[in-house]
C-alpha cells in the first residue's frame, strides 16, 4: 500500500514540475514513506532518518519528510528536534499528499510544515499514479483507503483513518491506462477489500467488490488480475463464484487467519472463530480445486497460551498454506490491545513460537512447490533473474516464483512452463 501511495506522491509533485531523482544524495527533497504496522518498522525509519542526516552538509536546503502512518501516529513530536535528536522539516499524513507543494513552500520560507487531517472522503481517484517501474509488467491499483475493523493489534484504523471506496469508473480507467502502458497484470489493493461498497448518487447503483472485480477482470483477457487483502468474515460466495467464473482472475486469495484459536481471535475481535475460517476455506477450494491459499500469523498475541498457539500449528496444517507472512505480536500505542490486555508473552517465548510457525510453513511451501513439479503452467515473465543473466522469472497464476532458461523473452510475455524441480521458495522449469 504504501508503495501505490509513493505512487501517488511523485504524481502530485512532478505535475509541480518538480522530478523524481534516483538518488537521496542527488535530492533537494528526500520523502519517506513510513509504516507503523510493527514498533520494528518505526524504528527502521528512524535509524533511516538518523543517516540521512549527514546530507545536509552537503546540501544546507535539504528538506526532509515523514509521511504515511508514522506521521499521522507521531504528529509534531516528530517535529521536536531536540527530543529526536535530529531536524525532520515536514510531517505529512496520508490524506494530505495534494497539499504536498505548498506545504513545501512552507518549508522553503524557514518554517516547519504539518498536515496530519484524516478525511472521510480523500480517495486521489483524479490522480494518476507516477509508475515507478517503467515498463513493469505488474502494477498495483489503490480501490480504497482507511479501515474501520479494529483489529485488537492494529495500528491502521488510527493511522489511515476511516474506510472509504474509489469510484470504480476510475478504477476501470486506469486498468486501461496500465494495459495501454504494456501492463499484463494489477493487484487491486485495500485493507479488506470485501467491504469495497461504491453508490453513484445519480443512478441510484451499488457496485460491491465482486461487480467490481469483474469489471476489471472484463477489460481484456490478457490481464491478469489479483486483489489484496480479504478479510476472513467478509470473503462471499459471490466473490468465490466471480473468481471461478474469469479465468483470467487469478486462483490466489490471501486470506489472513491471525491465529487457529478461537479464543486468541475473540481476544484479537476478527469476528470470526477457527470454524468460521475452515468453511471459508472448504468453500474456495469447493469453487476453485487448485486456489493457492497465503496467510499472516501474529506469534504470541496478549495472553497466548501453548495450547491456542498449537492450535495456529494445527489449522496450518489443516489448510496446507502456500505461502505465510509471519510476525511476532508487536504492542501499538493507542490499540484496544494495549489499552485491555498485558503484553505478557515473554520475548523468548514469541521467538521460540514464531521460531515453529516459520519452520512447518517452510515444510509446508515446500510440500506445496512439490506438488508442482511435472505441471505446466503459464508464467508472465517479469524480467532477468537476480542470480543469472540466462535466466528469467516470472510468476504463475498461484503467484508462485519461476524461474527457467531464457529463450529471448520479455518482460510481459505469457509462456508456457513445465516444473522439473523446486525449492521451498522458488519453482524452477523448463519452457
Ligand atoms: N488489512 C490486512 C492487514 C494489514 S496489516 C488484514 O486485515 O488482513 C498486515 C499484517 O500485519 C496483519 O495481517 C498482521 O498479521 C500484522 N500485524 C498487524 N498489526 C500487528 C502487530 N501489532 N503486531 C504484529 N503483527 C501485526
Ligand atoms: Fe488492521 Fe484489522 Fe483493519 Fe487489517 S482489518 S488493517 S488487521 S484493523
Amino acid at each position: 500500500m504504501n508503495f501505490s501511495d509513493s505512487e501517488i506522491v511523485a504524481s502530485v509533485m512532478t505535475t509541480q514540475e518538480y522530478e523524481v531523482s534516483q538518488k537521496a544524495e542527488l535530492a533537494d527533497v528526500i520523502f519517506l514513506n513510513t509504516c507503523s504496522i510493527r514498533d520494528h518498522a518505526e524504528q527502521r525509519v528512524l535509524n533511516r532518518l538518523r543517516e540521512l542526516q549527514h546530507l545536509r552538509k552537503k546540501n544546507p536546503r535539504l528538506v526532509i519528510g515523514v509521511l504515511g502512518c508514522m506521521a499521522e501516529r507521531l504528529k509534531s513530536t516528530l517535529l521536536e528536534d531536540d527530543k529526536l535528536g535530529m531536524r525532520i522539516d515536514m510531517v505529512v499524513g496520508p490524506d494530505a499528499y495534494r497539499e504536498l507543494p505548498q506545504l513545501l513552500l512552507d518549508v522553503e520560507s524557514g518554517q516547519k510544515a504539518i498536515n496530519v487531517l484524516l478525511s472521510a472522503d480523500e480517495t486521489y481517484a483524479d490522480i494518476a499514479p507516477v509508475r515507478y517501474t517503467e515498463g513493469g509488467v505488474s502494477a498495483f491499483i489503490s480501490i480504497m483507503r482507511g479501515c474501520e475493523n479494529f483489529c485488537a493489534y492494529c495500528v491502521v484504523p488510527f493511522t489511515r483513518g476511516k474506510e472509504r471506496s474509489r469510484d470504480p469508473r476510475t478504477i476501470v480507467n486506469e486498468t486501461r491506462q496500465l494495459l495501454e502502458a504494456g501492463y499484463r497484470e494489477v493487484t487491486l489493493l485495500g485493507q479488506n477489500v470485501n467491504s469495497y461498497a461504491w453508490r453513484n448518487s445519480q443512478s441510484e447503483t451499488h457496485t460491491g467488490f465482486s461487480a467490481l472485480l469483474e469489471k476489471v477482470a472484463l477489460t481484456d483477457p490478457g490481464l491478469r488480475v489479483r486483489f489484496a487483502t480479504s478479510h476472513p468474515k467478509d470473503i462471499s460466495d459471490e466473490l468465490i463464484d466471480v473468481m471461478a467464473r474469469h479465468t483470467n482472475i487469478c486462483p490466489s486469495i490471501h486470506l489472513p487467519v491471525q491465529s487457529g484459536s478461537s479464543s486468541v481471535l475473540e481476544r484479537m475481535n476478527r469476528k470470526y472463530s477457527r470454524e468460521d475460517y475452515l468453511e471459508r476455506i472448504r468453500a474456495i477450494r469447493r469453487a476453485i480445486p487448485d486456489c493457492a491459499i497465503s496467510t499472516d500469523i501474529i506469534a504470541g498475541f496478549c495472553g497466548e497460551t501453548d495450547e491456542e498457539h498449537q492450535e495456529t500449528l494445527s489449522l496450518m496444517n489443516e489448510v496446507g498454506y502456500d505461502f505465510a507472512f509471519m510476525f511476532k505480536y508487536s504492542e501499538r500505542p493507542g490499540t484496544l490491545a494495549a489499552k485491555k490486555y498485558a503484553d505478557d508473552v515473554p520475548e523468548d517465548v514469541k521467538t521460540r513460537r514464531l521460531d515453529d510457525i516459520i519452520k512447518l510453513q517452510q515444510a509446508l511451501s515446500l510440500k506445496s512447490n512439490r506438488r508442482d513439479v511435472g505441471k505446466s503452467f503459464e508464467v508472465l515473465v517479469e524480467g532477468p533473474s537476480k542470480r543469472s543473466p540466462e535466466v528469467v522469472m516470472g510468476r504463475t497464476p498461484h503467484n508462485k516464483v519461476v524461474v527457467f532458461p531464457d529463450k529471448g523473452y520479455q518482460a510481459g510475455d505469457y509462456v508456457n512452463v513445465r516444473i522439473n524441480d523446486c525449492s521451498s521458495a522458488t519453482l524452477k522449469g523448463e519452457s
